[in-house]
């Protein structure tokens, strides 16, 4: 029998947990910043998931923060919208942002509701339960959250970041020790649009992330390219809504088999990547890139049990046309014709995404400035990711700007740090190193003050009155 029957008896299970393990512990934070002035120790900008692991792990040692988020409340992470998949891909015993609280687990939330024989028969997490969980996990570990503010503007100042939000038409600064920048998947990238679409009317065609109501595709015929699990997904989606019939265009010969990466993601590789050398990141990361990424096994059963559903391998694009009120695509074998084009394509890192990353960039170290690679493993999309120190700080190309008060808390951060962060799998292990890291840092800015609040310290263990001093031996030994 599981021992909690409810949510609300797993809630107090949870008060009991952090209780035993003295969360928070006693407030040691000698800081400068007044909350009143709109000046924090830690900025977090995002609410999604990587967001709220990183506050428990920052609260687990004593240390407060604000999370910056530009949707509303329950509209955070990709899980509503933009994306459609059924299920997750992770195994459903994942634990992602619970960090080490067995009772903060989805497994646990679930069985507290379903029960144990419900767990058993579960198969992987259904989309919509894991956003329905996230929200669940935000309501008991209350994160201080400031909905509605959209980061706009970020200035690095020498001991601190200038922060400029837009909140509901006004715009709201604060003043930062420490910034992460947790904005999910696309926190530095875009969504690639691959060159041949340049000049097609955006009518006939979106990216895969932008979420659009897929209810407008009923008796159309689509072409999706890509094979990923948003290649799969679309598809599906499409295919369930009505879509006519969708022409699944893929690059590659024959699907990836293998999740190298999910493999790859033990505790021994976790708890090793930082020590890796910069060629084994380099290599290992390359090679997962060639190998790609499997589309997940339900996904691909989702499409191919549709009778039109096509899969075409092998079909490089060579051109897209408009040609009466239909979008052409030409691969070196067919034309395909079609009403709409869904791109399946990924994301690309784009650091003019925004204005202040952009003043940023020709300072920010990236892989290209740290590491060669040797001719034959070159790789353009690699060498521009961030090299990030082994505490997710963004490095400075010069000693002009110190940006390590500036932390990559997403999936750019791969190369240099591993499946810690992006993906659900790793998260446990990327929050605590950061939390851990940060207090390393705020205690040492204030190391002075700390040795000294420790030697002024009233924290009286005796207060005098708990022995009376004896007389003199010599007195007593007479007597
Ligand atoms: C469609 C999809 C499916 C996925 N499925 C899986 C899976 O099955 N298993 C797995 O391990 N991983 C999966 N991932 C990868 C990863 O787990 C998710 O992307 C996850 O949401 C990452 O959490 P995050 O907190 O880093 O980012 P997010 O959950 O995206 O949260 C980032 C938040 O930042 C906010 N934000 C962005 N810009 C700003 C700004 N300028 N100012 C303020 N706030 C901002 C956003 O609104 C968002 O709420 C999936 C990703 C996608 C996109």
């Amino acid at each position: 029998m599981y021992p909690q029957k409810s949510l609300d008896e797993l809630e107090q299970q949870i008060k009991i947990d952090f209780e035993n393990l003295n969360i928070p512990p006693k407030s040691w934070i000698i800081s400068d910043n007044q909350a009143e002035k709109n000046e924090v120790d830690v900025a977090i900008i995002g609410a999604g998931m990587s967001a709220l692991a990183l506050a428990l792990a920052l609260l687990s040692q004593g240390i407060r923060c604000v999370l910056f988020e530009k949707e509303k409340d329950g509209q955070e992470g990709p899980w509503v919208k933009p994306a459609l998949m059924q299920t997750l891909r992770s195994p459903k015993n994942i634990v992602g942002p619970a960090l080490q609280f067995p009772s903060l687990t989805f497994q646990a939330w679930f069985k507290a509701q379903f029960g144990q024989e419900a767990w058993e028969q579960l198969d992987k997490i259904p989309r919509l339960q894991w956003h329905t969980y996230l929200q669940w996990f935000k309501k008991v570990t209350q994160p201080h959250i400031l909905y509605e503010h959209e980061l706009i503007e970020l200035e690095v100042n020498s001991a601190h970041t200038q922060l400029t939000f837009s909140h509901q038409g006004e715009v709201i600064q604060y003043q930062a020790s420490h910034t992460v920048l947790a904005m999910g998947i696309d926190s530095l990238s875009q969504p690639n649009i691959p060159s041949f679409m340049q000049g097609i009317n955006t009518r006939f065609w979106e990216h895969s992330y932008a979420g659009s109501d897929y209810q407008r595709f009923k008796g159309l015929d689509l072409a999706v390219i890509g094979y990923s699990a948003s290649a799969m997904d679309s598809t599906a989606t499409a295919l369930e809504l009505g879509a006519r019939q969708v022409e699944v265009l893929c690059r590659c010969k024959d699907f990836p088999r293998v999740n190298r990466g999910k493999v790859a993601a033990n505790p021994g590789y976790l708890a090793s990547y930082s020590e890796w050398s910069d060629a084994q990141k380099w290599q290992f990361h390359r090679y997962l890139k060639h190998a790609k990424t499997p589309a997940p096994y339900g996904s691909t059963l989702r499409v191919s049990k549709h009778q039109n559903a096509f899969f075409n391998f092998d079909q490089h694009i060579a051109h897209v046309e408009e040609h009466q009120n239909k979008l052409h695509i030409y691969t070196q074998d067919h034309c395909f014709v079609v009403d709409y084009l869904i791109l399946a394509t990924g994301y690309t890192l784009d650091w003019s995404k925004y204005t202040w990353l952009k003043q940023l960039e020709s300072s920010i170290a990236k892989w290209k400035d740290m590491y060669t690679a040797p001719v034959h493993e070159q790789d353009n999309y690699m060498a521009d990711q961030p090299y990030l120190s082994a505490s997710f700080e963004l490095q400075s190309k010069h000693s002009k700007l110190n940006l390590s008060q500036i932390y990559c808390f997403n999936y750019s951060a791969s190369l240099s740090q591993g499946a810690q962060v992006g993906m659900i799998g790793g998260l446990n292990y990327g929050a605590q190193t950061l939390a851990t890291a940060i207090a390393k840092k705020m205690y040492m800015a204030s190391f002075d003050r700390q040795i000294d609040a420790v030697k002024r310290s009233e924290d009286y263990e005796l207060t005098g009155r708990e022995w009376n001093e004896a007389a003199p031996y010599s007195t007593r030994s007479k007597q």
